[in-house]
């Protein structure tokens, strides 16, 4: 029948900003933060979040921690040990090298931590306890010497949950502010709070927008705004497990995309029917439904290559593989965020618990980048040195001729000298 794509019902219109006012909005937010520092960061988080700014102090982090049940800091914790674990691999898997180029040369790499780093733990709508293990706890493995952590409140209350993973996490000091006036106090410096070298983290639209304004000023993990989910799916894959995965990711808010590609038409229109129906009974329905239905496709294609081709177009932040042998994917396709394979591994492990970094590009940003790890909070550097004179002085001839073949008579002078100096060569200038 070819490629078709399928109606996912009845269609309400996007309720998400247009790209032009969260672009303008954001940069009056940082252009007013650069300039008046606090009462700017202030006059926003009145505005936004009817809350007054505020760093806590070690008291209030233990009675954060303490309002919380057992359980919840038992399961952070188990939580942040998956993820110390890999990202103390991923920093095992980042050797510092140096290589002896001819007797004498030598060229080297050294990985090193970036000293300062913001972290932006989102929490507009939910607590986002798993945010904090994975931008703090990942930069601390990596050995950043000072994180300073953020995440707004709840309903006008301190999220003791979110708290408590940022403490746990070894954050250095945690502050009640959300959204633009958080990373811009951050990456600006105000008279409270101190300038970070870098800002990671994910968030909505309007804090993915200011870090993207911001890049430059300081670095930036990646652009990881609102959350992505595509199923592959074949004619064995269990509809039930698409749409609850599907709805997994939906329901993070109203503008997160939801795609299924299928060889299959069958399973196409059960998960869309059973879609419909576990709606009815879902709390968050009210931002799933909305962004199920108006944001991503439902595709049936001919075949699981096609499929793969067309998924790495989307090139979605992350990826569910529910077919009979899901690590074909892993060989045939190239742009995902993560990507999860088979049936008893789901994104929401991912999301929560399972040890792999959750902050993942978002818009086709995974075309040119993965997602947060211990690599994005070290800065590989090169050094070298030459100890051999004989090395020094016929690298000085190589050089001098190279820089006078681009003009560069100053670089050539620098080689001119230790030919000079080394091999007796006569310089004419
Ligand atoms: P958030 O913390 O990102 O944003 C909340 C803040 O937005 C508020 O504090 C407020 O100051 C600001 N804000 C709200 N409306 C505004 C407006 N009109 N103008 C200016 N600022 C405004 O929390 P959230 O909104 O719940 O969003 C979290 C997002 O993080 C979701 O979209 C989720 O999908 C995404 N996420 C992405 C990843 C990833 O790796 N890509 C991972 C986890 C979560």
């Amino acid at each position: 029948m070819g490629r078709h794509y399928l109606k996912k019902g009845e269609q309400p219109s996007a309720s998400s900003s247009p790209q032009l006012d969260v672009a303008s909005i954001v940069k009056g937010v940082i252009d007013d933060v650069r300039q008046n520092g606090d009462a700017a960061v202030s006059k926003y988080s009145q505005k936004f979040d009817k809350w007054e700014p505020k760093k806590l102090s070690q008291k209030e982090i233990d009675e954060a921690i303490a309002a919380l049940p057992k359980q919840v800091v038992d399961d952070i914790k188990e939580a942040q040990k998956n993820v110390r674990i890999f990202a103390e691999a991923q920093k095992e898997s980042l050797k510092d090298f140096e290589v002896e180029m001819q007797p004498g040369v030598f060229l080297g790499q050294k990985n090193i931590p970036i000293n300062t780093t913001g972290a932006y733990i989102p929490g507009g709508r939910y607590p986002l306890l798993a945010s904090a293990h994975m931008t703090i706890l990942t930069a601390k493995v990596a050995g950043v010497k000072h994180v300073t952590a953020m995440t707004p409140p709840i309903a006008g209350k301190i999220p003791n949950g979110t708290v408590a993973a940022m403490h746990l996490a070894g954050a250095d000091e945690i502050h009640i502010l959300g959204g633009v006036q958080a990373i811009a106090a951050m990456a600006c410096g105000t008279e409270t709070i101190k300038k970070v070298d870098f800002l990671a983290g994910p968030g909505n639209a309007f804090v993915a927008e200011g870090k993207k304004q911001l890049y430059g000023e300081i670095g930036i993990d990646l652009f990881a705004g609102p959350t992505e989910i595509l199923v592959v799916a074949d004619e064995h894959a269990d509809p039930f497990t698409v749409a609850t995965d599907i709805l997994s990711q939906a329901e993070h808010g109203p503008d997160s995309p939801t795609t299924i590609i299928t060889t299959s038409e069958r399973v196409a229109r059960k998960s869309m029917e059973i879609i419909d129906e576990l709606l009815k009974g879902l709390p968050t329905a009210a931002l799933a439904g909305t962004s199920y239905k108006t944001l991503g496709d439902v595709v049936v294609v001919d075949s699981l290559d096609e499929a793969y081709k067309l998924a790495d177009e989307y090139a979605a932040e992350h990826v569910q593989i529910l077919t009979q042998r899901p690590r074909e994917a892993l060989e045939k396709m190239t742009a995902y965020g993560a990507i999860f394979l088979g049936e008893k591994t789901c994104v929401s492990y991912g999301d929560k618990c399972i040890g792999t970094n959750h902050v993942l590009p978002t818009k086709k940003a995974a075309k040119y980048t993965g997602g947060l790890w211990v690599g994005k909070f070290l800065r590989t550097v090169t050094y070298q040195e030459v100890k051999n004179e004989k090395a020094s002085g016929e690298l000085g001839r190589l050089c001098g001729r190279a820089s006078r073949a681009e003009n560069f008579e100053g670089h050539a002078r620098s080689g001119d000298l230790r030919a000079q100096k080394y091999l007796g060569d006569k310089y004419e200038w």
